[in-house]
Parts: structure tokens; sequence; C-alpha cells
């Protein structure tokens, strides 16, 4: 495994046109992190990971200092996993002006994530387009568990750059509990309160896919859940192909926002 500090380095002494699956993330590895990295080595002769914990991403600059890191315990487990390279770049490298900071984004897009943290996907477009335009690699490899910002990666994106984006399912605890590196920041007890709200939003879809009228109960559901979390920020359906309203039964996706104290959390069935 070869850990590059600087993306010049890694073009310099990498061939990456040749076929490279490329996963970026912000470190704190988990199974969702790995089940990338693994369909990456199936489809790919090698596999780049990055870990950057991205500052413009962040809408509150506590949010940024606080997210967890865990830089020796990652590359314990990307060197157990076999990854061919590591690349590990400084922000004064990835953003050499102010400019390629953000990506803007339309106004119809400013829904679900993007709605309530403002110049978030701006920023996650503006790190993938750095990402993206240096490394040029075959395939990126993207959790399903950020659903939006897949949407709007290939929507912003995907035209602009040979990479082709493969979208990954989300990986989940066997108490249905979706992997982020934010449930390191949680109590044991908020723990089992996240797993209960899985659990009733998983079966919310199951009632609505089964009696697509359900979705009139999509009020309650948010009450019940408020009633266990700290604050449900959204809880909506929408149409996964395009994120409008216009579902039926074959399309609708339900996504969700919400908190324990500060630590935020993220889903979708
Ligand atoms: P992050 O480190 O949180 O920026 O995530 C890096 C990549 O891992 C993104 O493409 C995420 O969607 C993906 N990811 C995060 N959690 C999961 C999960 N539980 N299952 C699958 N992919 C995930």
């Amino acid at each position: 495994m070869i850990i590059f500090k600087s993306i010049n380095k890694l073009k310099k002494k990498v061939n990456i046109k040749a076929n490279v699956g490329f996963v970026p993330t912000m470190g704190s590895l988990h199974k969702g992190h790995i089940s990338l990295i693994q369909s990456s080595k199936k489809k790919c002769t090698k596999t780049l990971v990055s870990i950057f914990v991205n500052p413009s991403q962040f809408n509150k600059s506590t949010d940024f200092r606080k997210y967890p890191r865990n830089l020796n315990k990652d590359l314990k487990i990307l060197k157990k996993l076999k990854v061919d390279y590591v690349l590990i770049p400084s922000i004064k490298e990835v953003y050499k002006t102010k400019k390629q900071m953000r990506i803007k984004i339309n106004n119809e897009d400013k829904i679900l994530c993007s709605k309530y943290r403002p110049g978030h996907f701006e920023g996650v477009l503006g790190v993938i387009s750095v990402f993206l335009e240096n490394i040029k690699a075959k395939y990126m490899f993207l959790g399903n568990k950020d659903f939006q910002q897949i949407f709007l990666i290939k929507k912003y994106l995907g035209n602009k750059f040979i990479t082709k984006i493969i979208d990954c399912k989300t990986i989940r605890l066997k108490n249905l509990l979706a992997y982020s590196s934010r449930n390191n920041l949680l109590s044991k007890k908020n723990i089992k309160y996240g797993i209960l709200i899985s659990k009733i939003i998983k079966k919310f879809h199951y009632q609505i896919s089964k009696d697509f009228s359900k979705i009139k109960d999509i009020e309650n559901i948010k009450n019940k859940i408020s009633g266990i979390c700290s604050r449900v920020e959204y809880l909506e359906i929408r149409n996964k192909n395009n994120l409008k309203k216009n579902i039926n039964k074959n399309n609708f996706k339900i996504f969700v926002a919400y908190y324990f104290g500060n630590v935020r959390l993220i889903d979708n069935f």
C-alpha cells in the first residue's frame, strides 16, 4: 500500500487512467466504506482511497472540528484490505483558490439535506470536482446512504469527467442502523434509539409498499420519531429517480434527517 500526502505526487507516480477505482472518504472508516472498497477491488485492477475531511462541506465550524478522525486505525484497515493507494491531501493542496471550494446548485435542488445544510452540497461538489479533475479514475464508488449526494454528483459532475459513478448499497448493522462515522459520537442509549428509528421507518416503508394510501401516516410517524430523538429535521417521501414529489408505489423512497443533541444522522429506505 502506497500512501500519498499530495495529489501531485500521486499523479506523477500512478497511471490512474489504467483501471483504477476511486473511493473518496472522510475517514473514520467503517463497514460501509469497506463495502465500497470491496466493490472497487472486484471491478478494478487497482484501488485508490482518499481520506480528506473537507472543510467546505461543513456549514458549522464546530461540526468540522468535532468530526471523528482516526487516521492510524484507518490506515490499518486499509492495509488489511490490501488497498493499493491511499491519498491524504492537505487542504492547501486541494483548494488552490477559494472559488474551487464550492459549486453552485440550482434552487430546485435545495431540498432535503441541501435545504437544511446550506452550502453543504456546494462543498461536496467542489471537492469531488477537484478530485475528478486531477485523479481521472475509471470509476468512483459512492454509497446510497448519501442518496442525495450521489444524485447531485451525477447531475452536476456526471458529464464533466471521464470517471463513471457506481452507486453501492447502504450497509447496516444487523439491527438495521446504517453504519456512519457519526455513530462514534453517540451514546449507547442513543444508538438504541437510532436502531428503533430505523425499524419504524423500515416498517413504514413496508406498509406503504403494501398499501400506498398509508403515505398519509407520515405526520404520525414523524411525531413518533420526534419523541425518540432530540429533533427530526425532515421526514419526506420522494421519487427516487428525480427526488421530486411525484411519487407512486414503484418509485417512492423515504428520507430522514434527525438529531441526537448536536449529532445529525441521515438515512433513506
Ligand atoms: P464519508 O466518509 O461519510 O464521506 O463517506 C464516504 C463514502 O462512504 C460515501 O460515498 C458514503 O455514501 C459512503 N457510506 C457511508 N456510510 C455508508 C454505509 N452505511 N453504507 C454504504 N456506504 C456508506
